[in-house]
């Protein structure tokens, strides 16, 4: 699958970004989360996107 369109990469992009990540089990949570959903924790960080700059 190519992803030549400017806007569907943006939009891939963004979704990718909008996301947190539990520090205790890993899980990916959603943007808004405050808990893991999985664990309960609240030790959640957001989503890294550097190193892929493409
Ligand atoms: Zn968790």
């Amino acid at each position: 699958m190519s992803l030549r369109d400017p806007f569907k990469l943006e939009l891939a992009r963004r979704h990718l970004v909008n996301k947190t990540v539990c520090r205790s089990c890993g899980v990916t949570n959603p943007p808004k989360a405050t808990k893991c959903r999985k664990c309960r924790s609240k030790n959640l960080r957001p989503k890294k996107t550097k190193g892929r700059a493409r």
